[in-house]
Order: structure tokens, then sequence, then C-alpha cells
């Protein structure tokens, strides 16, 4: 990559973005040239970009605040922990989320599913009983799921999809039985785009008193998260994908749930007293944050929680339905293009594979053009199977990216098509 100078303002906290496609230069990356050629990044499905005001937070927070926070009296430790805590606050307006104390940061939603299903998941289940996933889950909602059921002897249960890539709701409400003990779903799928119709899904297994976990990591960038409308009882959400830092994620927790869970890991800062005989554990949230967190991570996604306020999430996702739209019907027309992933409600994700031409190869030739996509399998491997490609090519948008973008990938689509055709 070659540094191209541009202007930043230096703090972008107060800006009243005006408009979705005005907010482009608020993120330095998206500058840069790759190969020569202008970068676009089209692979925010993996990880987005980040606005200068998350940087400038995070460079802020080691220059001026940096200390251990929840311990010490000093001036510093306590201004860090107002900072971190702060950010706990905005986080839990973000999914409207009825306590403070149900807001969990963990490292992100891979850590915040296997806590789940260790802690809850441990207490709860037992042998013959069942945990219902979907087909379409990335592999953070299917393996820790799975480790669970073979350390306790309980099954696990898969929802099936159809042919466009859409659960089969009559297929779960007959998988939804006495013996079901949680259900894991994810909201939007990283590897389709499906939106799956989640709050539907919430009610029929609440009907049967069966806690649900939804996989929020494709949904939270995309569009308004409400765990009380949801009625949900664990959501999980990485903050890399909503335009946050690495390293830092959200569990979402029923408090009522989350009181009687036994913790998930112990150390430091999980607990009101120790003695060798015997240890008290700390209140929600922090009895299950053992060890010192990743504080300017947390701090730095609250930076970005009022970023993607000021724009508006109902604006934001109708701009990249427009954006997937325009992309979809321009790639359909292209000879030998095969979506996979036809859902009536998507977001933001387009899968694709190319006849005759291996996704990788289509990744390869559209790098040398300066366009980022994600080639493979995703961390979807079943969802692979379940359409019979070993890979795709995915092209996935966040609100930064233009029509324009959208032409220069479709022209990168028939250049692959020229050379490996
Ligand atoms: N679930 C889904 C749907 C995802 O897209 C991802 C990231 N690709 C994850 C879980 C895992 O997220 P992380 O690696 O940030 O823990």
């Amino acid at each position: 990559m070659t540094n191209v100078q541009i202007e930043i303002p230096a703090t972008l906290v107060d800006e009243k973005p005006v408009s979705i496609t005005g907010c482009r230069h608020h993120f330095p990356l998206l500058h840069e040239r790759v190969n020569g050629k202008p970068l676009i990044y089209l692979d925010n499905a993996a990880t987005s970009q980040k606005p200068q005001i998350v940087i400038d937070t995070v460079i802020k927070y080691y220059q001026t605040e940096n200390s251990n926070i929840h311990r010490g009296v000093h001036y510093l430790s306590e201004k860090a922990t107002q900072a971190y805590e702060k950010a706990r606050g905005k986080v839990q307006q973000f999914l409207h989320a009825a306590y403070r104390e149900e807001i969990i940061f963990v490292r992100g939603t891979t850590e915040g599913i296997n806590l789940v299903a260790q802690s809850y998941g441990r207490q709860n289940v037992k042998e013959g009983d069942e945990v219902l996933i979907s087909a379409m889950e990335h592999h953070s909602n299917i393996v820790p799921w799975q480790i669970l059921c073979e350390e306790k002897g309980a099954t696990l249960c898969v929802i099936p999809m159809n042919d466009a890539g859409e659960l089969v709701l009559d297929e779960y409400e007959k998988l939804l039985t006495a013996r079901t003990k949680i259900v894991a779903i994810t909201h939007v799928s990283n590897a389709l785009g499906t939106v799956n119709p989640i709050k539907q899904m919430i009610a029929s297994a609440r009907k049967r008193s069966i806690p649900v976990l939804v996989d929020g990591a494709q949904a939270v960038p995309h569009m308004n998260v409400d765990v009380q409308d949801l009625e949900c009882d664990f959501y999980v959400f990485s903050s890399h994908k909503v335009f946050g830092p690495t390293g830092v994620g959200v569990l979402y927790g029923r408090k009522r749930l989350l009181e009687a869970m036994p913790p998930y890991q112990g150390g430091g800062d999980m607990i009101k007293s120790v003695t060798f005989e015997k240890t008290v554990y700390n209140d929600l949230p922090y009895k299950f944050e053992a060890g010192t967190p990743n504080i300017s991570g947390g701090i730095g996604l609250g930076a970005a929680i009022d970023y993607v306020n000021k724009l508006d999430l109902k604006a934001i996702g109708e701009y990249e339905h427009e954006l997937l739209a325009y992309a979809t019907e321009k790639l359909v027309k292209v000879p030998g293009v095969r979506i996979i992933g036809t859902a009536k409600e998507k977001a933001a994700v387009l899968s694709f594979v190319i006849e005759g031409i291996h996704p990788h190869d289509v990744g390869t030739i559209l790098d040398a053009e300066g366009i980022a996509i994600r080639t493979g399998h995703h961390c979807a491997q079943p969802v692979m199977q379940r359409f019979g490609v070993p890979a795709t090519a995915r092209a996935s948008f966040a609100f930064y990216n233009t029509k324009e973008e959208v032409d220069a990938l479709i022209n990168g689509v028939y250049k692959v098509k020229e050379i490996l055709g």
C-alpha cells in the first residue's frame, strides 16, 4: 500500500454527518491504494473499517487515561474506570437492554457463545438433552455446542434450510421438544446474508420456556437491535464488525439467567472475597469479567456506537439494501455466475460462484484490481456442504460503499471470466 495524504478532522465527535455517502472521509483506510488502484473494500462481513473517531478515542485513552480499572483509588484509575463503564452504558442503550448488569464485555462473539455454552450449558444441559442450532451457523455457533454435547452426552440438532438459504420454520417447530434445553441461532448469516425471522423463532421457543441465544455478529452493523423487543435470553456481537476495535465484544444476557449461572473464568475482578476455603463471586456484570479486560477496546467500541447512532442504523440498513439490490441485479446477469443465498430477507452479503473458476482465483484477480472480497468457506463449512460448493466468493457491504464500487466489482468479475473463463 502507498500512503495517500488525506485530510481528516482531528475529531469528529461533534460533527453531524449529513448523509451516509458523505461519511467516507471519516475512514482513513478507505483512501489508500492497493496494487496501484484505489482500495475498494468489500470484506465488511469479516471486519469493518474504523472511523477516525474510533482511532482517536483509542489513542486518547493511551495518551491521557491509561490505567487499570476497578482497582485503584488514584485519579487515572478512576478516569479509566469511568470511561469503560460509560461505554458499557452505551452498549446497554445500543441493545436496549433493561439493565447495565446485563452487558458483559468479552473478547468477541466467539467468546460470548463459549461463555454461555460453558456456563449456562454445563449447568443446564444433561445426558439425553438437545441443543438446537441452525444449518447456517458460523463455526463459532456450532463447535462450542458440540463440545458441550460431547461432554454431556447430549445431541446437537440442526434446523434445516431451503435452497434459497432460508430456515424451514415448520421443521424448526417440530424440533422444539421437551428435550431442547437451548436454541442458538444467527440473526444474519455471514455466508448467505439471510436475515432470520428471529423474533418469531424466539416466540416459539419461549412458548415452551426454552432460552434462545442469538448470534448478532452480522446484524448489529446493519439494523437496530432491541433485545427487550426480541425477548431473547442471550445476544452476542463483536466490536470489530461494527466499526469498533478488535479484541472486544459483548454478551447480553437476561439478568435472571446470568445471576443463576456459574462463572466462566476465575481470577481478579470477578470476586468479592477470596480465602483458600471459599471464594464469594462478584455481582453482575463483573462475575463474568475475570482479569484485566480490553479497556481501550471497550472505550473504542463506545465511540463506534456513538458514531453509528449519529448515522442512524435505519438509514444505514436502507442504503445498504439498495446497494445489495443493485449489486445482485448486475451480478446475476454475468453468464456462469450463481448466487449462493437468495433469501427474500437479506443483509449486505453477496456470496457467489463462477462456473469452472475457483473462488480463490476470483479473489486473487480482484485483488490485483484493488478490490478486497473474501473467498473460502467463511467459517461456515456446513453451509458450503449444503450448497455443494467448496467455497464461495463473497462481497459484503457497509454504508461507506458506493454504487461505483459495485460497478468496479462487476467489471472485475467480467475480467476474471475473460482471463480464466
Ligand atoms: N458469528 C458470525 C455470524 C460471524 O460472522 C462471525 C465472524 N465472521 C462470528 C460469529 C465470530 O466472530 P468473532 O470472530 O469476532 O468472534
